[in-house]
């Protein structure tokens, strides 16, 4: 099989039939005038497109379902090559201006690794890394798709980013370098489920981009419950970990923070989660649990998720509430799973 270009960044292009000049004429033809295929680069000499073709691919995922809902939000559900599946989201911000932002939901592995117990990617297991080329294509035919430039990218689709890690990188310089497609990292999010190892390194990393801490528990024995990834990686060492992210790029984390009814949603639990939020000087971003088919958890009532919401704001926090977006088409995030589709084909079967 032809290997994706975007699978490795330009200085590593294999390139016989052209001086190195000519990396620079592929990368404006792949970035910037966005080229699907070779022939169409028709300032670079015959040899080098035959070479170039002969060599590597510039799509691999064929869009296999898209799926709009009634308040804008879509969903592309992408085969790649070898018959697996993932989902991206696009979602519109909420006001109805003209020029609205569009955000896109990437995801970064076929199933997940880490199984919290409310979400729906965990129940697939793992099944693969994706590549570079898989990650950012993602965006390049989502916005070839809407005929749209997105505003920011989220990694809060499938999989766990920071568990991808070598891929994460190489993605993050394709998205943003200037030779590249010069996004401001500051529009980027990537969404953990708390790897410490990882952010820590992020940390280091020249890239600001922002970073989302799933937290979702404010006390070691109920996270460790929800997400056995808290018995590798505690509470204590993972806020410390958030809190030298925070100092080192001089930013606001958000923690994000789904309401389970009965499970999280107490006062108790809001008392400690300001206290957590205060210490960081992180945004809470609360999310409603969006229900999954077999599994046994609930969100609270509209009326609980508000007194929740008044009790961080009573205490000075930075809260904000995710509205349900996508969810009558399963595209809200947790439920990016293929066996929402009912009528789907024996390949996308196979990925349950
Ligand atoms: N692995 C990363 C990114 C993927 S999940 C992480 O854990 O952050 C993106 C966000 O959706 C996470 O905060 C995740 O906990 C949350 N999520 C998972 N299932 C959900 C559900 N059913 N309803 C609402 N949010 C959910």
């Amino acid at each position: 099989m032809k290997q994706h270009l975007l699978d490795q960044a330009p200085e590593e292009w294999e390139m016989e039939n052209g001086p190195a000049y000519r990396r620079r004429v592929l990368s404006q033809w792949v970035f910037g005038k966005r080229a699907t295929s070779f022939e169409q680069m028709t300032s670079l000499p015959l040899p080098l497109r035959t070479e170039l073709a002969g060599r590597y691919q510039l799509r691999s995922l064929r869009l296999a379902r898209r799926l709009q809902n009634g308040d804008g939000v879509q969903k592309l559900l992408w085969e790649l090559k070898g018959g697996e599946a993932v989902e991206s989201v696009l979602i519109p911000a909420e006001s109805d201006a003209a020029s609205r932002r569009l955000t896109l939901c990437l995801s970064s592995q076929v199933g997940c690794a880490y199984r919290c117990v409310f979400c729906a990617s965990g129940l697939l297991g793992f099944r693969r890394n994706l590549s570079s080329g898989e990650i950012v294509e993602q965006l390049l035919q989502a916005e070839e798709i809407v005929g749209r430039r997105v505003d920011n990218l989220v990694f809060m689709g499938m999989g766990e980013p920071l568990a991808n890690w070598e891929v994460l990188l190489r993605s993050l310089r394709l998205l943003t370098a200037p030779w590249g497609l010069a996004m401001s990292p500051r529009r980027i999010t990537i969404s953990t489920s708390g790897l410490v190892p990882e952010i820590r390194r992020l940390a280091e990393e020249p890239l600001a981009v922002g970073l989302a801490v799933s937290l979702h528990a404010a006390s070691d024995a109920l996270r460790s419950r929800l997400m056995p990834v808290n018995r590798k990686h505690p509470l204590p060492l993972l806020l410390e970990a958030c809190d030298e992210y925070s100092r080192k790029k001089r930013q606001r984390i958000t923690l994000e923070y789904i309401l389970l009814a009965g499970i999280n949603d107490s006062e108790d639990e809001a008392a400690r989660l300001s206290r957590i939020a205060r210490r960081l000087r992180a945004k809470i971003n609360l999310i409603p649990y969006n229900r999954v088919d077999s599994l046994p958890w609930n969100s609270p009532s509209p009326a609980q998720v508000d007194r929740f919401e008044n009790l961080l704001l009573e205490s000075r926090c930075r809260v904000t509430v995710r509205r349900r977006k996508g969810e009558e088409i399963f595209a809200a995030c947790g439920q990016l799973r293929l066996a929402a589709f009912p009528d789907s084909s024996p390949t996308i079967q196979a990925c349950r």
